[in-house]
């Protein structure tokens, strides 16, 4: 762990005052495990800027002190990145300011500390839409989204992060501040920046605030959830939904019977959507700008082709809410099933259905029972591919296999033209990935940058090429 010296534990009050900052290792605890509890960590200190000019001087201090820094938003990453591991701590709770609607641009400026669902709030009081929508978007930040280049259910129509962001502000490792706030949509001056820092997970700097991008907001929503035979025809029903309404489908999320049932059997309300059982369920979502009669009747046409073959539309508020939790409650609902090996991966959607096939049989003769919870954004190609250990086998039995299984699901992913990581990033948990899924090429670049920008290794040392 990095010792603090008196003096700088004393500058650092200077600046932050004593309630923005955190020595008590009891109080600390929250910020040091995540969500899944994979990850834990510890540090001497966590700093709690409420401003540019706090980060910009504890940042300054730390450079000055050659002290690492871990930022944290709001510990929703599935990575590991933002747990420190002796490195200070510097979470952006307190970067707070209300967000600002700029209406005739479309665009929202926001600090780094807002979470994702307040964001879509103050958007929404305007009647526009900030579409990033993750099931932990009530603790997710702003900062961490943009860290991760968050996708989420609605990239098939809106993109990931890094096509929503049109202005930064970063605090680099030095504490300088680099003031990127425009809101153009054009501007070709050289290299672009603020992408750099997008997916970067606090690798090269400190994202404070940001200027995003909004959308209309749609009149009205068509969700429903349907049933098909096999991944092939699912996808074939996106096409085909695509292709023949007028209505665009903004999300398209494809479940597994297992990850269906396991929803039902463990978040209390949950409600089965259709009365029969099927292999795969589609949860499809259109936004409707004339009613919903488009959308219905491209769904029954998908029926009468056989592309479906079961589907129930949301006709209130509370079936919509119904429908939608069922999907994003399945990483909830994998937590009491024992130990899981889990995989965020995508791949050309012509691929996918070939993908898991080969990928069960591999696996099947490695573990055989192996559960299989595949879930996950077909719409943009991205596969929650989560193994749950068979019933009955011990749960260290099953993840001393980890390392072994995850090569060969990305081993098969790389083959088929895939990512190892779509949404998640690299974070601690795919260094070794990294290393042997990238190219020379590419790592040398990645670590030039890394060592233009933050000379020093300052800013989460630990990650990628650790
Ligand atoms: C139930 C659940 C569902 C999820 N669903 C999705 C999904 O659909 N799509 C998806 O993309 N992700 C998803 N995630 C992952 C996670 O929510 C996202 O990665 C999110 O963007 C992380 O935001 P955060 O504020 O929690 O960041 P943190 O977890 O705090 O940090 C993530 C990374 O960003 C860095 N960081 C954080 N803030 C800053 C900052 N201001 N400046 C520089 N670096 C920073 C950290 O150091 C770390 O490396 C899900 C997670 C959970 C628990």
């Amino acid at each position: 762990m990095t010792e603090l010296s008196q003096q700088f534990l004393a500058s650092a009050r200077q600046i932050l005052g004593d309630k923005n900052m955190i020595c008590d290792q009891e109080a600390a605890t929250p910020y040091l495990h995540e969500w899944r509890d994979r990850w834990h960590g510890f540090t001497p200190l966590i700093v709690l800027p409420d401003s540019t000019r706090q980060v910009t001087e504890i940042v300054q201090l730390c450079a000055q002190h050659q002290v690492a820094v871990t930022p944290q938003g709001g510990n929703t990453g599935l990575v590991g990145g933002q747990i420190p591991q002796g490195e200070i701590l510097l979470s952006t709770k307190n970067l707070q300011q209300i967000p600002r609607i700029n209406k005739s641009d479309m665009t929202l400026t926001v600090s780094a500390g807002v979470s994702l669902s307040d964001a879509a709030g103050a958007a929404f009081e305007h009647d526009l839409l900030f579409p990033m929508e993750l099931a932990s978007g009530g603790s997710a930040t702003i900062g961490g989204a943009i860290s991760t280049n968050a996708g989420g259910m609605m990239v098939l129509r809106y993109g990931t992060m890094r096509e929503l962001v049109l202005g930064l502000e970063v605090v680099l490792a030095d504490g300088q501040v680099w003031t990127g706030m425009n809101s153009l949509y054009k501007n070709n001056t050289g290299y672009d920046l603020k992408q750099m820092f997008i997916g970067a997970e606090g690798t090269l700097g400190i994202v404070t605030k940001a200027v995003l991008r909004l959308f209309p907001m749609p009149k009205a929503k068509t969700l429903a959830w349907c049933s098909v035979n096999s991944v092939a025809d699912a996808t074939r029903a996106l096409g085909y939904l695509q292709n023949h309404c007028a209505d665009p489908v903004a999300k398209f999320e494809l479940v597994s019977q297992l990850a269906l049932s396991l929803v039902l059997q463990n978040i209390p309300g949950a409600k089965k959507p259709l009365a029969h059982d099927a292999p795969w369920s589609v949860m499809v979502e259109f936004e409707s700008w004339h009613g919903s009669e488009i959308a219905q009747n491209a769904l029954a046409s998908a029926l009468d082709k056989g592309l479906i073959i079961d589907a129930v539309i949301a006709r209130s508020q509370k079936q919509h809410d119904e429908l939608l939790a069922l999907r994003e409650n399945i990483s909830a609902a994998q937590k009491s099933e024992g130990a899981a090996i889990k995989h965020d991966i995508s791949l050309p959607l012509a691929n996918i259905a070939d993908f898991l096939k080969q990928a069960r049989n591999k696996i099947l003769q490695q573990i055989p029972d192996t559960r299989f919870c595949v879930f996950g954004h077909l719409g943009d190609g991205n596969l929650h591919y989560n193994l749950l250990s068979p019933i009955g086998m011990k749960s260290n039995e099953f993840t001393r296999l980890r390392s072994e299984i995850t090569t060969l699901v990305h081993d098969l992913v790389q083959e088929m033209g895939g990512s190892f990581s779509a949404e998640h990033g690299i974070g601690i948990a795919r260094v070794n990935d990294l290393k042997r899924y990238k190219t020379g090429v590419e790592i040398t670049m990645m670590r030039q940058i890394k060592q233009a920008i933050d000379p020093d290794n300052l800013m989460n040392p630990r990650l990628w090429f650790d």
